[in-house]
């Protein structure tokens, strides 16, 4: 039995990582988190009785309390996910960024090094310590728009935004994000995570420490906090209010079902080959307005009401500042090194996804009255 202590468990991916290491390994888990707006200990409720889980409320830049933990807890491996994550936060106060994602971080090397340098040789060869980050760090990718012969193709984007027709993205032709891209981030957000990255590299060549990191694009799923895209469409529309969109909608994420994320996570701190990096993706591209209309879709069939069609609450704001307009991850890597493969499509993730928030709503009080969405 490994001991895996996971930073940000309380998180949205940090607690289905810890429920999949309950649920379906045996191994134990120490689940460290500040519980900030974000963190919630009620998306732990199925497993927090497990004799295999212990809590622990505490900050990654908090340097005695991590050294205390992890000599009281002797981890085999960390699982860092606590972060500052969500980049309209970064930009309009991009404090906070700085100092969990690269001072925490940095804190938490320290203390994770100086703990394994006194392990014995054999639990330090076991050690790992895996980064869990951003496919942000790389900036964006071409559109299909951009290119001259897509240019019918643009001219359907801006006209399909007024109806509810999905558009035929083609983005065969185009680049993928892949281990090697250069980074190029564009966001307080994804400019701190990018720094987080190199250090963790740096304690890697510099200092040995067995290290991974991962490269994610956007998860969605059950328990995901309601100021993010998936969740707040969801829930404004039940509520009748609007639905809003950047610009014209036409910004391509690559969606990544939380779970099936949780499951590569797992499989790259206990199989994946120190100092690398894996790309984790759900070959799911979509644009965001047609991620809005699938969501006012489904819930027109699960929960008509007053409200539908929900596409009519839709309403287009002013794009953010500096906003990336594609991402795509080409995650070839760790499906032929791993074996690892997403189980969910879109449609069925997304499915899932809007039932769990219908008959969740103790859940999505208990968090909007906690938080601030
Ligand atoms: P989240 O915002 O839902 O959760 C972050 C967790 O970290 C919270 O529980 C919070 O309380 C905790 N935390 C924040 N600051 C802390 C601190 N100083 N000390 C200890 N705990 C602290 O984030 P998430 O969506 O679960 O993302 C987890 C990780 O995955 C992050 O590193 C993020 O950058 C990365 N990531 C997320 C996505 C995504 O789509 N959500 C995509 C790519 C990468």
């Amino acid at each position: 039995m490994r001991k895996i202590l996971v930073t940000g468990g309380a998180g949205f991916i940090g607690s289905a990582v810890i429920r999949h290491i309950i649920q379906h390994t045996s191994d134990a888990v120490v689940n460290l988190d500040k519980l900030t707006y974000a963190g919630n200990l009620e998306s732990l409720a199925t497993v927090a009785n497990s004799p295999r889980y212990h809590f622990a409320k505490l900050d990654i830049c908090d340097h005695a309390g991590l050294d205390a933990l992890f000599v009281e807890h002797q981890p085999d491996a960390v699982m860092h996910l606590a972060a500052e994550s969500h980049v309209d936060r970064s930009i309009s106060g991009p404090a906070e960024f700085i100092n969990t994602n690269i001072v925490g971080t940095y804190t938490l090397l320290e203390a994770a090094r100086a703990y394994w340098n006194e392990l014995d040789a054999e639990r330090k060869a076991a050690f790992r310590f895996h980064h869990i980050s951003t496919d942000e760090v790389y900036g964006d990718l071409p559109h299909p728009s951009d290119s001259a012969e897509c240019s019918m193709l643009s001219g359907e984007l801006k006209d399909q935004t007024l109806n509810t027709q999905h558009s035929q993205l083609n983005t065969a032709a185009l680049p993928l994000f892949t281990e090697t891209t250069p980074y190029a981030p564009s966001s307080p957000y994804s400019a701190s995570k990018a720094s987080s990255d190199h250090l963790v590299r740096a304690w890697h060549r510099t200092y040995g420490l067995p290290t991974i990191i991962t490269n994610c694009s956007n998860n969605y799923g059950p328990y995901h906090f309601p100021e993010k895209l998936i969740p707040l469409v969801i829930l404004n529309a039940l509520e009748g209010k609007p639905l809003p969109i950047y610009g014209k909608g036409d910004q391509i994420r690559d969606w990544l079902y939380v779970e099936d994320h949780a499951r590569a996570l797992y499989e790259v701190v206990t199989r994946g080959e120190v100092g690398e990096t894996y790309n984790i993706g759900g070959h799911n591209e979509q644009q965001n307005i047609d991620v809005v209309k699938t969501i006012c879709g489904i819930l027109d069939e699960l929960a008509p009401s007053d409200f539908s069609p929900y596409a009519s609450l839709i309403t287009h704001v002013i794009d953010r500042p500096g906003h990336d307009v594609r991402y795509a991850i080409d995650a070839a890597k760790i499906e032929r090194e791993l074996g690892w493969t997403p189980q969910e499509t879109f449609e069925s993730g997304i499915r899932k996804t809007v039932e769990w928030y219908l008959i969740n709503e103790d859940w999505v009080s208990n968090v909007k009255q906690r938080g601030k969405p």
